[in-house]
């Protein structure tokens, strides 16, 4: 084993293919959704929405099955006074945010996030959290972000939170590796306990489990995203003199070996060490993948663009569990995140960014791929027609990164097939 990153396939990658752009309509869910992966990790957080019905509802239809203590997240439902500017919303949303810090002294962290309406009545939110940052300090820090549906899909939602941490993070000059994105517990422990046992530290988390646990931020904190839609999160920690480790994203065995091979040669760790600390780990996840990657070989997978996780786990799927993609849609196209794992994707799919949805779903049916992976919209009718198809959402609420859950990931894409297998012999006999 080698610590260098392997070389572009001798076939071509995909990172000069001609990228497809589409601006049409789109079917996807709003930025609110991260909301729920959020609240679960950040436990002193409060996410308060400003938003309508519409809002609330979504939330909880989305959450309402998981909240296992006390909600961390919460609507201030805009009334049609509200809306119609007949009455002070700065002044109810004092009054609201007050009465909440009041009956929940456990929140350290308020976010106020924007949605589709607020945004509409253009309700100055950055003006608010300011203010109510500075009625409630030193308890309770606010911040807001945008979960609108206007411009987004739905894992922006954690960027955006992220992004708008990121300027009030203390200022260190201290030599740290940062890790960038939402794990579940369990998978940011084995993450870190890699880490550790490759003698790489001090490493902090972003987002942190608690308000006193963020990090902070200098020219000498190298940072490495485990999540690929962290876009504005990226500009953010560039702006503040933090550097960017490029590296394929850490998805099934391949992906994350050189995750942390990517991070294990910025901090000087020796090919016999690495491979000691990797080999076992490495050898389970392989064992794992060949197992449940059986039914996907030699089979075609379509992906319409909506978690931002499509080009990852394209390449995921391409060279670990040998299917074939024959488009690879995805929301935005950022050259230093995805640069990588496109430098892997072995050249033939088309890549696309950005959606027309009709257009797209002529390309799909014309191609007739094995698997679809697409959003919850597009799902059902989609199966109505007898494609088999993946929720993109699943693959952002099961935990799937690092070595431990490479073969949970490629189960993920086999059980769709394997279920289409059983109902086609059930409709045959
Ligand atoms: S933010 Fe917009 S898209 Fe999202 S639930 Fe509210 S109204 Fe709907």
């Amino acid at each position: 084993m080698s610590l260098d990153l392997p070389p572009t396939l001798a076939s071509g990658g995909c990172r000069t293919s001609p990228v497809l752009k589409e601006r049409g309509q789109r079917e996807v869910f709003c930025g609110l959704t991260g909301i729920i992966w959020l609240h679960r990790k950040m436990q002193d957080a409060f996410f308060l929405v400003v938003g309508s019905r519409t809002c609330a509802h979504l939330l909880q239809a989305a959450a309402g099955v998981m909240i296992f203590a006390e909600p961390r997240f919460g609507t201030a439902i805009l009334e049609e006074k509200d809306l119609a500017g007949l009455a002070d919303a700065n002044a109810e949303l004092d009054r609201e945010v007050a009465r909440l810090l009041s009956r929940r002294p456990d929140i350290r962290q308020l976010f106020l996030v924007g949605s589709c309406p607020s945004e509409v009545i253009k309700l100055d939110l950055a003006r608010a959290a300011e203010r109510l940052s500075g009625m409630h300090a030193p308890h309770v820090r606010v911040y807001n972000y945008s979960g609108s549906g206007i411009e987004t899909t739905f894992t922006q939602g954690e960027d955006a939170c992220l992004a708008a941490m990121v300027p009030t993070l203390p200022s260190t000059t201290a030599r740290e590796l940062l890790v960038v994105g939402a794990l579940p517990d369990v998978v940011e422990d084995q993450c870190l306990s890699l880490l550790d046992a490759l003698g790489i530290g001090p490493v902090r988390m972003l987002p942190a489990r608690r308000a006193t646990d963020l990090p902070a931020v200098g020219p000498n904190t190298v940072f490495a995203l485990v999540q690929p839609f962290l876009g504005d999160t990226h500009a953010t920690l560039t702006r503040r003199g933090a550097r960017h480790l490029a590296a394929p994203f850490p998805f099934g065995e391949e992906g994350t070996t050189l995750w942390l091979r990517a991070v294990a040669r910025e901090f000087g760790v020796d090919e016999a060490t690495f491979d000691r600390v990797t080999a076992a780990p490495r050898a389970r996840a392989l064992k794992a993948i060949a197992t449940q990657s059986a039914e996907l070989r030699g089979k075609s997978v379509f992906f319409f663009p909506d978690s931002q996780l499509e080009i990852p786990l394209a390449r995921f799927l391409a060279r670990e569990c040998g299917m074939t993609p024959i488009e690879v849609g995805t929301p935005y196209l950022h050259d230093a995140l995805h640069g990588p794992d496109l430098d892997l994707l072995p050249a033939g799919p088309t890549i696309s960014e950005g959606q027309d949805v009709e257009k797209q779903l002529d390309r799909q049916h014309a191609a007739k791929p094995d698997l679809t992976v697409c959003g919850l919209g597009l799902a059902n009718p989609l199966e109505a027609k007898g494609f088999a198809t993946k929720w993109a959402i699943e693959l952002v609420f099961t935990p799937v990164h690092f070595y431990e859950q490479a073969g949970d990931l490629a189960g993920l894409f086999s059980r769709p097939l394997r279920r289409k297998a059983l109902l086609g012999k059930e409709v045959a006999q």
